[in-house]
């Protein structure tokens, strides 16, 4: 299926922003630092934009995934050991690009005891150390539902959990292999329970073949088990190879998405056709401490 006009507008614009200097500055430096980001192995339209502007989202525990899910560009084989001096150097990055707030992800890593948790946990922790005031957010795989790897992540004391529901209950199987819709949800639910002070976050791509109704239900699920903060996007297959694209939403019907979302309790949520789980993350965790907070 081509793409329509507006997600063609955007891709020519992060590629011009791609080539200009500034951009080209941002991956010199995580090159220099030996980080790997999640806009570059996933693909992401909005690398332009996010590099040009000095941010980025990294991909820590290296970049091969342990599962298979068809919408997903990062590779799947088997992957190499944690690297331990990888969150010292995360932290020297952020000094040196003086961010406010960061959002930091991993493949999946069942081959870990742990699934990577600590790693997770390290990585706040010499983030928060070495730049304080800065927030952090986690978006972390399911841990194959270990309650302890979450707690492990939760006590670094993080300010956002993200954790994506990525579709709709019944494309799960078809979509996610190896990844659980309910299993998902608890994570959410549990890491509120856990930790209420910190907020949680998910995100949907649409695109692949859901109704509004099954839309609906999975934004309902959401709230019922805690989830503060929502994105919701277009999926764009990565390649031919890939889950194929059913449907593109037009830039207002992403707009009345997000609209509803507020409406049915979301503390924040951001929707768009180039809307990605990190996408102006800083903004939507902003938004939710002023209904929340009022700060
Ligand atoms: S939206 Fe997120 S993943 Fe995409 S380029 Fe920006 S920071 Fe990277």
């Amino acid at each position: 299926m081509p793409y329509p006009d507006w997600i063609v507008k955007e891709v020519r614009k992060n590629k011009t922003d791609l080539r200009g200097g500034a951009s080209l500055k941002t991956a010199d430096e995580l090159a220099g630092h030996r980080l790997r980001t999640v806009c570059e192995e996933a693909l992401c339209p909005n690398k332009g934009r996010c590099f040009s502007e000095g941010e980025a989202t990294f991909l820590i525990l290296g970049d091969i995934c342990t599962r298979a899910c068809s919408f997903c560009a990062v590779t799947k084989k088997t992957p190499l050991p944690p690297d331990p001096g990888e969150p010292v150097r995360a932290a020297e990055l952020l000094k040196k690009w003086g961010l406010k707030y960061v959002v930091f992800t991993s493949p999946t890593r069942d081959d870990l005891p742990d699934g990577g948790a600590s790693h997770f946990a390290k990585t706040v922790s010499e983030i928060k150390k070495l730049n304080p005031g800065l927030k952090t957010e986690p978006l972390i795989p399911d841990f194959n539902g270990l309650r302890s790897a979450l707690e492990t992540v939760l006590h670094s004391g993080p300010s956002v959990l993200g954790h994506n529901i990525e579709t709709t209950a019944g494309l799960h199987e078809k979509v996610r292999a190896g990844a659980d819709y309910k299993r998902s949800l608890e994570l959410l639910a549990r890491s509120k329970k856990i930790r209420p002070d910190i907020f949680t976050k998910s995100g949907i791509m649409l695109g692949l073949g859901e109704t509004d109704a099954q839309i609906e239900s999975t934004l309902e699920d959401l709230l019922a088990h805690g989830c503060d903060l929502l994105t919701i996007g277009q999926y764009l297959a990565p390649s031919k190879n890939h889950f194929p694209v059913k449907k593109y939403y037009t830039p207002e019907e992403f707009s009345d998405w997000g609209q509803k979302a507020r409406k049915m309790g979301f503390k924040a949520a951001l929707s768009g056709p180039l809307v990605r789980s990190s996408y102006q993350a800083l903004s939507l965790y902003r938004a939710a401490r002023l209904k929340v907070y009022g700060n």
